[in-house]
């Protein structure tokens, strides 16, 4: 059974087959999104600095919007 990472929030999935996970690497819409997010983030911002890149923050609330 196939096993992996979500890139972005670290969740461990598990799937018995590919078409289970459309949206791996990530477990969901969500994180992949969030993940391409930050690459077009970093592509505006190369220049500056990174300050809080702190991923998967313990306790940090996800806005519902
Ligand atoms: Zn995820």
């Amino acid at each position: 059974m196939p096993v992996f990472e979500c890139p972005t929030c670290g969740k461990e999935l598990r799937v018995e087959r590919r078409e289970d996970a459309p949206y791996r690497p990530f477990c969901c819409r969500r994180c992949k999104l969030v993940d391409l997010g930050r690459w077009l983030d970093g592509t505006y911002r190369i220049s500056e600095p990174l300050s809080e890149a702190v991923p998967g923050t313990p306790g940090s609330a996800e806005p519902e919007d």
